[in-house]
């Protein structure tokens, strides 16, 4: 037998199946060690066969197998070749995925606790009469265990000594017992609520479980109730046999969250998110492939936890940004999902209250089936948001940050004693230009989107074209000088706030403030305990949190990710936004939002003030197809950086000429094709490179195919070389 074998090398180019001499016992999707060059490494057995094409004595042995139980599972090995074809990756950075680096790079293994049971007839009269006067520990530790019980080694030893104890084993009084320690990420802990499902969700249910042939899109208000269709889904599914897997997005993780899903139940939960420490990582795993805990709940990578038996897989906030794997290996969740709800013949689930566009169009298209909750489940109308004119203001002789009728909100909610949430965008923050008195913002002549200020040479760029504008001095629409450039940060708002309101307790949640592994859980649980207070934070109070008291949402710069420069800038702010928003009017108390804003005439936020997604998207897919923009269009960036500036240069030259004869051949297909330095022309010491192109989306699947082709062709060994689709960040 020849088993197939992939290593694992860090670092490395190898990407190539080698044939090895197969032991007895192993078997497909084992870990094994085998010789290699003159060092024993890791590898996957990815297929077995009778015979290689190379000759015997060219054969080396594999070593031994690492594990009790194969690694990859069938299915997962099936999705690596999928995601291979699909999104030309390696197949070691595919395998990489399935595995977690614990078990890969830091041999993990499980800890085993000792306790020793105490013999069932044990009699401390027959064994203290033996002992010496002076010897107390040992008399006090006679005196102390018991018959038939059970005790940790570590804290006998502690109590009693080392050598005492060990003389309890010699004599035969106890016997050692060794049980496999599970280590447990924390969770808050709550109780299970028993809710009764509306009409409007129980026909969800009842819809997805009976209809797995196609994914479902659930489309719901935030608060009407989601999590409650995901857990019953997911309870159905577990009373049949089987496992499911909820996603979500890595900020919406809370304690909060997981505290519901365990609560409900209880350890057939498992989780997989960036929080744990490695240890924890390791034995969540591990009970996953055990099948000790059916239910996995996690960020994206959870996606590729190794159940078997799926009774259904949901997403939760699917249009959130972190479902798109942005480094190596490039993929998108989505996808998996697909493919893994296919296999496994089992529903999909998106949900949200703010859907993608894409995944809007296809239930359009009736690609997906649509579901939607109108209201929320407390019955409650959505929180009035009003829209504050800040050009307006400053005519007004207010230069402040904050309008006066979030100010008098702010006193308002202080006054009664209530909550308030402050909210500024750092996502997708970049140096945007706004004139403060007319709202006017620069924006690139060719696409129609937000130029960015780069201050190393200052000038103005955009990001899809490459095309350059002088810095601007002065307004071009109105001649004013209060042109601002970038964004105002969360230190300064409250900084500001603290001089406002002296008294009042004001919290700041953001990347600096949530670094340590506790610190979110704890600014939570502050605010939660805390009345009046004001929380500002980014895009982290965005999603999942449920606080009663919370009367008003002030949204400090509506604009920072409006004019991000990024064909989906609208798209983002008005989920951002509506997500913000929902924040506010949980409970029986009512919510206000104010939204602070430069450009109120711009039309998202008539959108958002109406909540009405449905003709945001009507708008938003127009404009994509009249400007070709995805999903219309497929945006394709190539990547070429390297630590010299003239190679990096000659590969991206050479892979540009070799697209220009497709782009020659299938000219109609193209709608933008260029190769430039790129935005952001060196990181970390390497030159940045990129051939740009935007092609229609009909033909777009076998032109990737060429494109893909071409760049393998230049693969070497000094520089990297990426493909992306539809980037977010075009750095
Ligand atoms: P979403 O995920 O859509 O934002 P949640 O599932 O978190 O909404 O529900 C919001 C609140 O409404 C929660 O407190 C939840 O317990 C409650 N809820 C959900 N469904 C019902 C129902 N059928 N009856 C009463 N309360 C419900
Ligand atoms: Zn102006
Ligand atoms: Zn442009």
């Amino acid at each position: 037998m020849i088993a197939e074998v992939i290593v694992d090398v860090a670092n490395s180019e190898v990407d190539k199946i080698f044939d090895y001499i197969a032991i007895p016992d192993v078997s497909i999707g084992d870990r094994v060690l085998v010789p290699f060059g003159r060092r024993t490494i890791e590898g996957y057995v990815i297929n077995l066969k009778d015979k290689s094409d190379l000759p015997k004595d060219k054969l080396k042995s594999l070593i031994s197998i690492i594990d009790d139980y194969p690694i990859l599972l069938p299915e997962l090995l099936d999705l690596s070749y999928d995601m291979i074809t699909r999104n030309h990756l390696r197949f070691i950075d595919c395998l990489r995925l399935m595995v977690p680096t614990q078990l890969r790079t830091k041999h993990m293994s499980p800890i085993y606790i000792a306790y020793l049971k105490i013999d069932d007839n044990y009699n401390p009269d027959e064994h203290i009469v033996n002992i010496r006067a002076n010897a107390k520990l040992r008399r006090d530790m006679l005196l102390y265990i018991e018959a038939g019980k059970e005790y940790l080694r570590s804290e006998l030893n502690k109590h009693f000594g080392r050598n005492n104890v060990e003389k309890l084993l010699s004599i035969g009084i106890a016997t050692m017992i060794t049980k496999h320690k599970i280590r447990k990420p924390n969770s808050i802990v709550l109780e299970n609520k028993f809710i009764q499902l509306n009409d409007e969700q129980r026909q969800i249910v009842e819809s997805v479980l009976c209809n797995p042939d196609k994914p479902h899109l659930v489309f719901g208000v935030t608060g009407s109730g989601k999590t409650e269709v995901y857990m019953n889904i997911i309870d159905n599914v577990i009373k049949q046999g089987k496992s499911a897997i909820m996603l979500v997005p890595e900020i919406s993780l809370t304690p909060q969250m997981m505290g519901v899903f365990v609560a409900r139940f209880g350890d057939n939960v498992a989780m997989l998110h960036s929080g744990l420490s490695d240890g924890e990582r390791f034995d969540e795993w591990q009970r996953i492939r055990s099948g000790d805990a059916k239910i996995v709940i996690g960020a994206r990578s959870a996606i590729f936890a190794p159940l078997t038996n799926i009774g259904a897989i949901i997403l939760d906030e699917e249009h959130d940004s972190s479902y798109k794997s942005e480094s190596n290996p490039r993929f998108l969740t989505h996808d998996v999902a697909k493919f893994r709800a296919q296999y496994n013949k089992c529903p999909l689930v998106l949900g949200s209250a703010t859907p993608s566009l894409d995944s809007f169009q296809c239930a359009m298209k009736g690609e997906y089936v649509l579901h939607e909750l109108t209201t929320r489940a407390n019955k409650k109308a959505m929180p009035n948001i009003s829209v504050v004119d800040m050009c307006k203001e400053l005519h007004n002789g207010n230069t402040n940050m904050f309008s006066r009728q979030l100010l008098e909100e702010l006193h308002k909610c202080i006054e009664e004693n209530n909550q308030a949430m402050l909210f500024l965008n750092r996502r997708g923050f970049s140096s945007y230009v706004i004139c403060k008195e007319c709202g006017y913002v620069a924006k690139c002549s060719d696409c129609d989107v937000s130029l960015v200020y780069h201050k190393e040479d200052n000038q103005l760029k955009c990001h899809y074209c490459n095309k350059r504008y002088k810095a601007l001095d002065a307004c071009p629409q109105c001649h004013s000088t209060y042109i601002r450039m970038g964004a105002i940060g969360t230190q300064r708002v409250v900084e500001e706030l603290q001089s406002i309101f002296p008294k009042v307790k004001i919290l700041r949640m953001d990347n600096d403030t949530t670094q340590t592994k506790d610190s979110l859980v704890n600014i939570l649980d502050e605010f939660s305990r805390t009345k009046p207070c004001i929380l500002v934070g980014t895009q982290m109070i965005a999603k999942g949190h449920d606080f009663p008291d919370v009367t008003v949402v002030g949204i400090v710069d509506a604009d920072m990710s409006l004019h991000f420069s990024d064909y989906r800038a609208v798209e983002r702010t008005f989920q951002l936004i509506t997500q913000v928003a929902g924040r506010a009017g949980r409970s029986s108390k009512a919510g206000k939002v104010i939204l602070q804003t430069y450009t109120p005439k711009h039309y998202v936020y008539k959108y958002i003030k109406d909540y009405d997604y449905k003709g945001f998207f009507d708008k938003e897919i127009n404009l994509r197809e009249v400007t070709q923009f995805p999903p219309f269009a497929k945006i394709i960036r190539i990547l070429i950086s390297g630590e010299s500036d003239e190679l990096t240069y000659s590969v991206a030259i050479k892979i540009f000429d070799d697209l220009k004869n497709i782009r020659m051949r299938l000219d109609k297909d193209f709608i933008y094709f260029a190769l430039m330095r790129s935005p952001v022309s060196r990181i970390q010491n390497k030159y940045r490179y990129q051939v740009l192109m935007r092609i229609k989306i009909d033909n777009s699947s076998s032109i990737l195919d060429e494109i893909y082709h071409v760049v393998n062709r230049h693969q070497n060994a000094k520089t990297q070389i990426f493909v992306e689709q539809n980037p977010a960040n075009m750095s």
